[in-house]
């Protein structure tokens, strides 16, 4: 059995087809009484203890400051909308990203009723964190798309939000999703891990990268084990993929096997890398700060945090 990454898990019907495509159909999910809203901003996402706050969707219209409205879906008790409760950006203003944090994962700033989204990851309920995920990822799209790529008019929601259309030009716009590959190198009983240079010293994980235009999974993975380490790795084996909304990447993780190659990168992506034996790897897996900053024993190595699926394809590979 498979356990499912964080992030995965959503129990919601989105209702990816035509009736999205009806104005009609959206307008009367809109005015359901018993439709309730994910409400988020550049705080995060609302909660209640370890579950997210659903708001009936006129009071969270009501109180929000003219963002924009998606329905999200279905759920059993009726239509989830997802609310943006900042106001909108001006027109040269660059918007944070819901829920995001720092680049390099540190916390968001705290506010009452309100968590970050890699807390969400480690502290809601799972089908929870994947609507805050979706949600999140939703909105911070509509944030950075207030214009069309085509000709620059205005865009106007369409589908319930799930798309944006363009007026003047017809342009359909869709959400972006941006595959990364990330993958374990394995040679025998040794790991080949890397350390970024914002991370604390002893903090190494997998490597990763995003994948090209006209380039396959598998070939992304070579490269960018190639650029990054400088060695070379066998047909890499797909394992599972994780949502992973900062703002808008999917995970996509690899097993690569190693061939040949000494560690030592081209780029400067990385601030140091390693091989690591099993019994090291097996000594760190003891409980650990799950943020990627803590810095605990420089002397000691230190895994990803249990919600990232770098730290599920480690595991993995310890078996
Ligand atoms: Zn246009």
């Amino acid at each position: 059995v498979t356990e499912l990454n964080v992030f995965e898990g959503l129990e919601l019907d989105r209702v990816a087809d035509s009736r999205r495509r009806d104005p009609e159909w959206i307008r009367a999910r809109r005015e359901d009484p018993a439709a309730r809203a994910v409400v988020a901003g550049s705080a995060g996402v609302r909660v209640a203890g370890e579950r997210l706050e659903l708001v009936p969707l006129a009071e969270a219209v009501a109180t929000a400051a003219g963002g924009p409205e998606v329905l999200l879906g279905l759920d059993a008790a009726g239509p989830v909308w997802a609310v943006d409760e900042d106001p909108p950006p001006g027109p040269a203003e660059r918007p944070g990203m819901i829920g995001a944090g720092g680049r390099r994962g540190e916390p968001a700033p705290r506010a009452e009723g309100r968590t970050d989204l890699r807390a969400a990851g480690l502290v809601l309920e799972r089908s929870d964190a994947g609507l805050a995920a979706y949600a999140a990822g939703l909105l911070n799209w509509h944030r950075r798309t207030r214009r069309c790529a085509n000709c620059g008019s205005e865009v106007a929601s369409h589908e319930g939000g799930l798309s944006l259309h363009c007026p003047v030009c017809g342009a359909q716009h869709h959400p972006r999703t941006d595959p990364v590959v990330i993958m374990l190198v394995t040679a025998a009983d040794h790991v080949l891990l890397g350390r970024q240079p914002t991370w604390p010293e002893g903090r190494f994980s997998c490597l990763a990268g995003f994948v090209g235009p006209g380039e396959s999974l598998e070939e992304a993975v070579v490269r960018e084990v190639g650029e990054e380490a400088g060695v070379a790795v066998g047909r890499p084996e797909y394992v599972s993929s994780q949502p992973w909304p900062f703002p808008a990447s999917l995970m996509i993780g690899f097993m690569a096997p190693w061939t040949e190659g000494e560690p030592g990168g081209s780029d400067d992506e990385l601030a140091d890398l390693r091989w690591f034996s099993r019994d090291e790897v097996e000594a760190a897996t003891g409980p650990q700060s799950d943020d990627w900053l803590a810095g605990e024993d420089a002397s000691r190595l230190l895994l990803p945090p249990r919600m990232a699926i770098a730290r599920r394809l480690i595991e993995r590979w310890l078996g």
